[in-house]
């Protein structure tokens, strides 16, 4: 069985305690590999070697250090068909969806900061007749950058590709339940040329190994993206260090629908924003507003699209809905399915776990399911489910649809279809989340900023702000 090996100082090596964790594929509901179950002492050895890769790195020219990444960046490219393959195995999401988003996004990471790092810009502020101020901009030092699941190296790059190309050396930590391309994309690094010790991949638990990454005293800034509950258990312990702190987190994303909206997009983006991914994408919009006199249609028209979305193999080419991540995983979100049934919902298709013939026959599948018939401030409608659950509620009024979408503790994402354009910008600038799509989902400019409002998130990161975040200012105040 294949054993995954942690990437420290420029080596694969084994885990010190010697001790392994079963990495199970999701849509076969069995064990298909190793990865080592890492400590303390792991991210002790990876912070010494990225602490001590850090001068030489820092001080590399910048078209040298870009070039590496670039390199990756081909690398990945090249690869794609097995690293597409190796996500949808790890975590079940159908490989055309790898194929086509997961991992072209992960080199258009990759190239996206090596091209940035070339183009930063110092300011300068002169103060008239007195003094000249410029400010400067040098790498933290070593980062700690920890990625969840659902996206595996899409996210995994997110987070390395700034500090690597802001001249930060790296220890990360990807999923326990989906460590395989990070495990891959250190065979890249070491292609490519990368330098000992500037990226150092430790693999494992969160409590053990995530914890001491936020615990380590040379690891000056943490990056992380996952969920809201293990954010603040990150803030609170690195908040005292004084750490500098990126929070990726949870969402409970408004996909709002009116009347005069192009239908047919509005519907067939819809089910993507709902079900791509099983669910399992933190932006998918899973409560579903729309205005009433559409409200009917709209739900007919919905729950049929919604019973053709085909549930199986990840690995054929036919599947829309590949398996959960994880057993666990799938029984949280059909305990979320039986909440909503005692909140008085309707379950208007799916709401089950599907049974899949032949090789999936013990594998982690959810039916995409709708429900309809529930009240805004239920618990259904607040939480995160992570799954392919989506609600659909009528609404009457803009100020009233505007009040239900900001009704969460959450504030990552929101959509909004109509084509009545002053609404639409109305809405955008009063819906409180980092990123409003109207007419659209899931597009993505990597210069912007990127993250979320309210419990979804703290230090909005993209385009500069993301190199930015890796970087010390420094002002240097000169007397004329
Ligand atoms: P998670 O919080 O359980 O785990 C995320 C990562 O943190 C994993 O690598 C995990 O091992 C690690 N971790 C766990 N406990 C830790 C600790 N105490 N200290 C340090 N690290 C620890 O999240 P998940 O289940 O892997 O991912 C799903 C969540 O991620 C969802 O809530 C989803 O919305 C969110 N997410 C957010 C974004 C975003 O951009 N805002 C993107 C993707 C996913």
């Amino acid at each position: 069985m294949e054993q995954i090996s942690n990437y420290v100082n420029g080596q694969l090596v084994a885990p010190i305690s010697g001790s392994y964790l079963e990495n199970i594929n999701p849509a076969e509901g069995k064990v298909y590999s190793l990865l080592p179950d890492s400590d303390e002492r792991d991210v002790e050895t990876a912070a010494v070697a990225a602490q001590s890769a850090f001068q030489s790195w820092s001080q590399m020219p910048l078209a040298k250090r870009a070039s590496i990444l670039l390199k990756i960046a081909d690398l990945i490219d090249r690869d794609l068909e097995l690293l597409a393959f190796s996500e949808s195995v790890d975590q079940g999401k159908p490989m055309k969806l790898a194929e086509s988003v997961d991992i072209p996004r992960a080199s258009a990471n990759m190239r996206f900061f090596a091209t940035a790092s070339m183009h930063m810009a110092a300011e300068s502020h002169l103060m008239e007749g007195e003094a000249i101020n410029y400010t400067t901009r040098t790498p933290i030092g070593v980062a700690g950058c920890i990625s969840p699941w659902n996206l595996p190296l899409y996210l995994f790059t997110w987070k390395i590709a700034p500090a690597l190309a802001s001249g930060c050396t790296v220890v990360a930590k990807p999923s326990e339940l989906t460590p395989m391309t990070a495990f891959l994309f250190s065979k890249l690094c070491m292609e490519a040329g990368l330098p000992a010790g500037v990226l150092n991949i430790v693999h494992g638990l969160g409590k053990k190994v995530g914890q001491a990454i936020v615990e380590h005293p040379v690891i000056s800034a943490i990056s992380f993206t996952g969920g809201t509950v293990t954010g603040k258990t990150i803030a609170a312990t690195a908040a005292p260090m004084f750490k500098k702190l990126s929070l990726e987190l949870g969402g409970k994303n408004p996909n709002i629908i009116f009347a005069d909206c192009d239908l047919e997009e509005a519907l067939s983006t819809s089910i993507n924003s709902s079900f791509s991914n099983q669910g399992e994408i933190c932006l998918c919009g899973s409560r579903i507003l729309v205005e009433r006199s559409l409200y009917d249609r709209f739900v007919s028209d919905f729950v049929k699209r919604t019973k053709d979305l085909a549930v199986g193999d990840p690995l054929d080419e036919t599947t829309r809905l590949g398996a959960l991540v994880s057993e666990g995983h799938m029984q949280k979100v059909l305990s979320y399915i039986e909440l909503a049934k005692q909140e008085g919902g309707t379950i208007a298709c799916g709401g089950e776990r599907v049974k899949v013939e032949g090789r999936c026959a013990s594998g982690y599948f959810v039916a995409p399911t709708v429900i309809t018939g529930l009240p805004q401030n239920c618990r259904t409608n607040q939480e995160e489910i992570f799954g392919p659950v989506v609600t659909i509620m009528p609404f009457d009024a803009e100020e009233e649809v505007i009040a239900f979408a900001n009704s969460t503790a959450y504030g990552l994402s929101a959509t909004v279809w109509t084509n009545n354009l002053k609404r639409a910008h109305r809405l955008a600038h009063q819906l409180k989340s980092g990123i409003i799509w109207i007419n659209c989902w899931l597009l993505r400019d990597l210069r912007t900023p990127f993250g979320g409002m309210k419990q979804s998130g703290v230090g909005r990161e993209g385009g500069w702000e993301a190199m930015r975040f890796f970087t010390e200012a420094k002002n240097v105040c000169v007397k004329l």
